[in-house]
């Protein structure tokens, strides 16, 4: 055991430097005992097996780790990885790491699934019983979840009181940058590794170099690409924002979800493009600070409400509808070959990018729900495979608002025409003949709606799964039944 105490800070969805209060927490506190401090990321692939965790999402982990281990040398903090299966076994991994190193104290960011949240209090039990202290922060968010609530003290259920509420907050609210100090007292030399051989062995096997081109790891990557939307696009956002050709949006979700940009940085350079205001200047500034909040609303619901965690209904009645197993529809859903075309185009983004655009992620988790009937979770699971922003709060908010059973759900009598989304949003059909190739010849006329086409029987691509019309009402009924009954 090396002689001197240390500190040490555990990354999880927090992979960066910069602004990391954790981090920033940990090195202040080792300096001030002029103590080392040392930091690690538990890789645990069973784990992410069974949270659905995308290939893309784990590749895009493991190529932020060499670069965290550079950045954090720089403040004299050497960095490991250690493996074990799951959650389960992480703290008696921790137990034995912290007596092996002698740490005393441990920092971490929390996560807020349930499953993370009852691994940490776990870990906190385990450690704390040997007089090892474990210090929690808030840093995923940009207000604490379980810290905005109504004037009786419940949480927010729906989104635009919980907004007003955050802005209130917010004036008072710490979004400054958690700066981190360089460690004064010598770490133990022998702790920093090569990044381990053990994680070769679950390495998904992608082509990476297109994944490094489109989604390039690291902190600095993901401020570079905040910088250049808030300098060049954010203005544009609120007209921009819904076209998926347009690339109107920041791109950043996949940085946020593991951590290598933090959502106060990004509140920051928005507020800073916008003359410091959040709630007056640009729409385009306001309606983006709109979105990073609802990323904040999806995480206090999964506290407020664990059960979301768990792959129940936010609207409990909405339990009693019966779903269709239709498994060939699912999978020509999956595979982007419904016969609808922006459908198809949006679910073939997903398959070669790993990311989808906002307004056709609405109108593909609609089609699954509402027209072809099928369980949102099954929709909800599908998506999480394949992101590489895959996150739980963002993703079950974003199902369950689709299939009208979640916070802010579309009444269920709402549902979107896919042809119209389309037309309305792809209007010249350069998406849907980027992504859907057999149609690009096709004239605007057709394009949304080939089966109209004269030749439609000759060409290279699939009849409708289903009657958009008659789907339409067969779930309207379904949904108002289960309303009844509830
Ligand atoms: C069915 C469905 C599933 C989704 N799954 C995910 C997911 O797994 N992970 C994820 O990060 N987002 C998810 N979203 C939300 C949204 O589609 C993405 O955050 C957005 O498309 C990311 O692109 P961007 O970074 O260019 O976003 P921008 O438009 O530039 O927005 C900036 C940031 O705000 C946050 N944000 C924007 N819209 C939303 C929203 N509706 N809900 C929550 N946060 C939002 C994101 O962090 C995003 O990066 C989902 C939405 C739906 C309808």
């Amino acid at each position: 055991m090396p002689s001197k105490p240390c500190l040490a800070v555990w990354f999880r969805s927090d992979l960066r430097c910069h602004d990391n209060r954790a981090l920033s927490r940990a090195a202040e506190q080792a300096n001030a005992q002029n103590l080392p401090l040392i930091a690690f990321y538990i890789a645990t692939p069973k784990q992410w097996l069974e949270h659905d965790v995308s290939a893309l999402q784990v590749d895009f982990i493991l190529r932020h780790l060499p670069i965290l281990q550079t950045q954090l040398a720089r403040y004299q903090i050497p960095f490991r990885v250690w493996v074990c299966d799951d959650f389960s076994q992480v703290p008696e991994l921790l137990l034995e790491q912290c007596q092996n190193w002698n740490i005393q104290q441990l920092f971490a960011n929390r996560e807020y699934p349930v499953n993370e949240i009852q691994r940490d209090q776990r870990v906190a039990r385990t450690l704390e019983s040997t007089s090892i202290e474990t210090h929690f922060f808030d840093d995923f968010t940009l207000l604490a979840p379980g810290s905005v609530r109504t004037g009786q003290g419940d949480p927010y259920k729906v989104f635009t009181p919980f907004k007003k509420q955050c802005f209130k907050q917010l004036q008072e609210a710490d979004i400054a940058e958690a700066p981190t100090a360089r460690i004064e007292a010598e770490a133990p030399s022998h702790f920093a590794q090569s990044p381990p051989e053990s994680l070769a062995d679950f390495a998904p096997h992608l082509d990476t170099k297109t994944l490094e081109h489109l989604w390039p790891a690291g902190e600095s990557a993901a401020l570079e690409r905040l910088e250049t939307f808030a300098e060049h696009r954010l203005h544009h956002y609120q007209q921009r924002r819904d076209y998926p050709n347009a690339k109107g949006t920041s791109a950043i979700s996949a940085y946020l979800a593991i951590g290598s940009l933090s959502p106060r940085a990004a509140m920051r350079a928005a507020t800073r493009a916008n003359q410091g205001e959040w709630t007056s200047g640009s729409e385009g500034a306001q309606t983006w600070i709109s979105e990073l909040l609802w990323r904040d609303f999806y995480q206090h619901i999964l506290t407020a409400f664990p059960r979301v965690s768990r792959g129940r209904a936010f609207q409990p009645h909405t339990e009693n509808i019966v779903w269709r197993d239709d498994p060939e529809a699912f999978q020509a859903w999956c595979e982007g070959r419904t016969g609808i075309p922006i459908v198809d185009a949006a679910m073939r983004q997903l398959l070669q990018t790993g990311w989808m655009h906002n307004r056709l992620r609405m109108v593909t988790a609609m089609f699954l729900s509402k027209n072809l009937l099928i369980d949102w979770r099954r929709g909800e699971q599908y998506f999480r495979r394949q992101l590489i922003d895959g996150e739980l709060g963002a993703n079950n908010g974003g199902w369950q608002w689709a299939a009208s059973t979640g916070t802010d759900a579309a009444p269920y009598f709402r549902i979107f025409n896919p042809v119209t989304q389309g037309q309305r949003f792809d209007k010249d059909g350069a998406f849907i003949r980027h992504y859907v190739p057999e149609l690009k010849d096709l004239p605007n006329k057709y394009l949304h709606e080939p089966w109209t086409h004269p030749d439609a029987d000759q060409l290279d691509y699939p009849q409708p799964i289903v009657d958009l019309k008659l789907s339409r009402q067969r779930a309207i009924e379904v949904f108002r039944q289960a309303s009844e009954h509830s």
